[in-house]
């Protein structure tokens, strides 16, 4: 019988990545999206899976999603979006929206899922953050406060629901190249990949093979812990 991983935002390229190397270790996929329903239906004809619409702001979604797939194994809180502009200039309607989408909405589909994982006594949750959640980047101050708590989530949901046999963990990307960096003009790409001490972007399938091995029985003994794929560029 197959796993059963729900990745929210699996529509997107890192969510792509996830679905992909996921179904190769043999999970059955469940690919949530919000808008991108064409793409999300063509990843999951690909790997056999399911498009799941799951926009993580609205409970009725995640109630829906919970019936239709009913107890996971494996929970991807991969759903985000983020937003360059000074903190005193982004407005307030953007500003919440950066907090339901990469947050609140990680922690509404967790509630979710969680008694269907504690009444196995087992299940695996993994949160997409961002270095900017370990350090702050100016200009990001929204993303990076939400990016935070996602680790702080990580590590108060990992001591509650160790002893239900639950692991909670948190991978963190630098840079990784995907549309969401597009904004990024040639020369500041240049600048950026300066400042990575191995001295290339990150790809996705790099955020998804950490995101395969936390969920493996080789991080068996991993919980509450943030793993970074940034190529040195927050140690
Ligand atoms: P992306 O390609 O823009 O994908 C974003 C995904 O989030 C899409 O699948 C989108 O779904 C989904 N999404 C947006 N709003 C949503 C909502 N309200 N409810 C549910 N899903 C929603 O971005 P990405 O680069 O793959 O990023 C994936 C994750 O990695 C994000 O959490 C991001 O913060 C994190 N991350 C990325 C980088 C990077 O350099 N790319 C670095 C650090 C962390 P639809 O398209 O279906 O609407």
């Amino acid at each position: 019988m197959h796993k059963k991983a729900l990745i929210t935002g699996g529509s997107g390229e890192i969510g792509q990545a996830i679905c992909r190397r996921l179904a190769k270790d043999g999970y059955f996929v469940y690919i949530g999206y919000a808008g991108s329903k064409e793409t999300a239906e063509n990843i999951a004809d690909e790997l056999h899976g399911t498009a799941i619409k799951i926009d993580v702001t609205k409970r009725d979604d995640i109630m829906s999603a919970v019936e239709k797939t009913g107890t996971v194994d494996l929970l991807v809180n991969n759903a985000g979006i983020s937003e360059i502009e000074l903190f005193n200039c982004i407005s307030e309607q953007k500003s919440r929206e950066i907090m339901e989408i990469n947050l609140v909405g990680a922690m509404n589909c967790t509630r979710a899922y969680l008694s269907g994982m504690i009444h196995k006594k087992s299940g695996c949750i993994i949160n997409i953050s961002s270095m900017w959640g370990q350090v702050g980047a100016s200009c990001e101050v929204d993303y990076s406060a939400s990016k935070a708590g996602l680790i702080g989530f990580t590590k108060a949901l990992a001591k509650e629901t160790a002893p239900s046999g639950i692991r909670v963990n948190c991978v963190s990307p630098g840079f990784i190249m995907t549309e969401m960096n597009s904004r990024f003009s040639a020369e500041e790409l240049e600048l950026i990949r300066e400042e990575i001490p191995l001295g290339i972007f990150g790809e996705p399938h790099h955020v998804a093979d950490s995101v395969a091995f936390l969920a493996s029985n080789q991080a068996e003994y991993i919980t509450g812990q943030i793993i970074a794929v940034n190529g040195g560029m927050v140690i």
